[in-house]
């Protein structure tokens, strides 16, 4: 997963691509980048680390400029290293040119392998890097005609900005698995993966980007245009469950709201379920634990000390630094333990690793037991649209029954969510649609080939 962010016509350009990105850190953690227009000209930099690692006040004060774009990375094609770091940036027959992309592109495979059997040499190993290539290549009229006509190649997900001397472009794939909203502020326009950064910058929240649009922003105007039909819009149901920040409004909810209805459904179909506690695995467990608390009327407890300064445990690629982290991160609260049954309650579960930990620490802290609740159906197929979740073998909803899982995760109690009831509170009880492939199987477009 990654955050974009971009702001244009300000004169404090950088430092509100700062604070948005800042404020979209938890979408990824490798790595951070800008590239400002200045006066026509484009700079850039861009860094392995987070937000306030990369920026010193140096580097901002020479983005200089009125328009900026930014990304944060967190790796699901191509490796984490600073060549991989975006935005990209290109002096390419097109001009100067730079590119952020939120996604996965399917078909990168055999786009790239087409490119570079035609001379194309690439810079990274990013699937972000095919459109550039394939703009080069086969070009319109003029610049957004470009983009539109070669994002009509691509398969897969993406929101992505691209920057040319006085231009700013926004594009959102034709399903819009990612997210991609446009903000204002003062005569400026934003772009953001979420509502909560334009917030935070003290901007005003205008509209989703459409599915199959593109956002032109140039002379201090935005213009729209689409690029494909307005095909089935399957946003990503995952942003609401795990990784949008609960500030953030996505199909006209908050996602903390979802998540505490999601909490009350799940409540609702663990009636028969008793307890002395419920509690959530933090950050994104808290909110469904309120919501099944206040349904069910069982109290609940903050059971887990969180340690702040780890960083997200899944966002490290390797195993081994993943469960060193993830010990780092919670710490039980024994006196509220020792004794009582519990009701735990975790966004997902994918691997299982998290659950048999956390319920390892719980038991060793006291606990009598534990009932462990998913606030989402069984993980059972990979994502192929941006989310890192493994590969088919490593899902254990996959290869164990729940019986077993429970077992392995060393639960008295494991309980799913129902589909039904998720996608009812994701999408406000209306008729929005979502991509559920990870529960499902069921995938929204062909998926050809993979990097
Ligand atoms: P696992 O330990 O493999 O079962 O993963 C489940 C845990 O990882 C849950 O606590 C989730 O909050 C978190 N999680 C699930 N999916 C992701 C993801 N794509 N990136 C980061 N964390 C995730």
């Amino acid at each position: 997963m990654c955050g974009i962010f971009a702001v244009t016509d300000n004169k404090n350009a950088s430092k509100l691509a700062y604070v948005g990105l800042f404020t979209l850190q938890h979408r990824g953690q490798e790595s951070a980048g800008m590239v400002s227009d200045s006066g026509g000209r484009l700079l850039y930099y861009s860094a392995m680390g987070l937000v306030n690692e990369v920026f010193s006040n140096e580097v901002l004060a020479n983005l200089k400029g009125r328009s900026v774009i930014g990304h944060i990375r967190y790796s699901t094609t191509g490796s984490s290293n600073l060549k991989n770091a975006q935005p990209l940036f290109f002096n390419s027959c097109l001009g100067q040119l730079a590119v952020a992309h939120n996604g996965n592109i399917t078909n990168a495979g055999r786009l790239r392998a087409e490119l570079q059997k035609a001379g194309a040499i690439f810079q990274s190993t990013t699937d972000s890097e095919i459109i550039i290539h394939l703009m080069a290549k086969y070009r319109g009229r003029n610049l957004e005609e470009t983009i539109a006509k070669n994002l009509r190649r691509l398969e897969g997900s993406y929101s992505f900005l691209f920057m040319a001397p006085g231009k700013v472009i926004g594009a959102r794939d034709p399903n819009g698995f990612r997210p991609l909203v446009l903000g204002g502020m003062d005569g400026s326009h934003i772009l953001s993966s979420e509502t909560c950064a334009i917030d935070v910058v003290g901007g005003k929240t205008v509209r989703e980007i459409e599915p199959g649009e593109l956002v032109i922003i140039e002379k201090g105007k935005a213009r729209f245009k689409r690029f494909a039909g307005a095909g089935s819009f399957t946003r990503c149901i995952f942003e609401t469950v795990y990784f949008a920040r609960p500030d953030a409004e996505i199909a006209g909810r908050t996602v903390q709201t979802a998540r505490y209805e999601i909490g009350a459904m799940l409540a609702r179909e663990m009636k028969d379920v008793k307890a002395d506690i419920v509690s959530g695995v933090p950050d994104s467990g808290t909110a469904y634990a309120l919501g099944f608390s206040k349904e069910s009327w069982i109290a609940y407890q903050a059971v887990f000390m969180r340690n702040h300064y780890t960083g997200r445990s899944f966002m490290q690629p390797d195993q081994a630094l993943r469960e060193f982290t993830a010990r780092l991160k919670l710490a039980p609260i024994k006196d509220l333990i020792r004794g009582k049954s519990i009701i735990l309650i975790d966004d997902s579960l994918v691997r299982g690793t998290t659950s048999r930990k956390i319920i390892g620490s719980l038991k060793k802290a006291g606990a009598k037991k534990i009932h462990m609740a998913i606030a989402s159906p069984a993980v059972i197929s990979p994502c192929y649209y941006g989310i890192d979740t493994p590969t088919k073998e490593e899902l254990i909803a996959n290869n164990l029954s729940i019986d077993k899982i429970r077992r392995f995760i060393g639960a008295d109690g494991l309980y799913y969510l129902s589909l039904e009831s998720l996608v009812k509170a994701c999408g406000n009880g209306g008729d929005r649609n979502f991509c559920t492939a990870c529960f499902t199987g069921k995938y929204p477009t062909k998926i050809t080939s993979q990097d």
